[in-house]
């Protein structure tokens, strides 16, 4: 097969690495590269430096999809963002200190199926660099101290179990001494199958920790990103004094599907959608990612403008 070989200041594309794109046509490499060493060359060039952005199929390099947080530059698609990295965009640099930072899940069911609660773990702590589905701690956003704890899908699709409940409720304990806002933005397929009831119990210790952090009249932002479903979304997700989303975000207890088997109703377009659920009362603004942090500081300083006079 005829590969055409173009260098990148051709196409005017500001990279550095060697990148290749699904179909050969559009091979890109750098210059070194294309001086002998043919036969190796395409062994070379690493896979997978290229997404297809799933709404509008346009190919995207992905050092620019990680310049722009993630989201589609022509379709304003919002892919999944790591925990981490969305820590990155919302605090103020060098400000976040992580809490309970070593804290990691115990099989304390001795879970066994198709494969272990602890391979599954293992294996998840290895590609995420992650050790568990939440990172918790208290950073400035503007000049906001904050108690931000922010789910990850990428790690057991953010599952919740004891971890993710104590890490959590540690935070919102932490807001409630420090007179802090507690932000959680959340990505969860549900409670964590692997724990059993001890997952299902960190709904009520998350909702709890909430109720006093709440008496003591500081408020919750909670942040429901795609998706966000099942016992997160049946806790502490919608208890937010102020509750956000992102764009086109899939949230509802139940997915549609089994929702419609059960009620054999058809469903309304757009169901279970952030846009639905602003129209029907449940979300209170729909915030595309990188408008958020600007929009944080400003329901903050709303929020907190008693507080503040108060303390003057
Ligand atoms: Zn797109």
């Amino acid at each position: 097969m005829a590969t055409q070989i173009v260098t990148k200041s051709k196409l005017g594309v500001d990279q550095v690495e060697p990148a290749l794109t699904p179909t050969t046509e559009h091979l890109i490499l750098p210059k070194k590269l294309q001086l002998g060493d043919s036969k190796t060359r395409k062994r070379d060039i690493p896979e997978g430096l290229w997404t297809k952005c799933p709404s509008c199929s346009t190919m995207i390099f992905d050092k620019e999809l990680d310049a722009n947080l993630q989201v589609c530059s022509k379709c304003s698609h919002h892919f999944t963002i790591g925990s981490r990295e969305r820590i990155h965009s919302l605090v103020e640099t060098c400000s976040f200190e992580e809490m309970d930072a070593d804290m990691v899940s115990v099989d304390i069911l001795g879970f066994k199926g198709a494969s272990t609660y602890k391979s599954k773990l293992d294996a998840y702590k290895k590609k995420s660099t992650l050790k568990d589905a939440v990172v918790t701690g208290i950073g400035k956003i503007g000049s906001h101290r904050v108690a931000l704890g922010v789910m990850d899908f990428g790690f057991l699709g953010g599952s919740m179990g004891s971890v993710v409940g104590e890490k959590l409720t540690r935070l919102i304990e932490r807001g409630t001494e420090g007179h802090l806002p507690v932000i959680i933005i959340s990505a969860s397929g549900g409670a964590r199958m692997y724990e059993g009831m001890f997952s299902l119990m960190q709904m009520a210790k998350t909702s709890a920790a909430l109720a006093y952090h709440a008496q003591a009249r500081l408020p919750y932002i909670s942040i429901l990103t795609h998706p966000t479903t099942a016992g997160v979304m049946a806790s502490y997700a919608t208890l937010g004094d102020l509750i956000l989303a992102e764009p086109k975000a899939m949230i509802g207890f139940a997915g549609p599907r089994v929702i419609k088997d059960t009620t054999q109703a058809e469903l309304p377009p757009g169901f279970q959608t952030a846009e639905f659920l602003l129209d029907h009362g449940l979300v209170d603004a729909i915030v595309p990612r990188k408008e958020m942090k600007e929009r944080l500081v400003e329901y903050l300083n709303y929020l907190t403008a008693g507080r503040q006079a108060a303390a003057r």
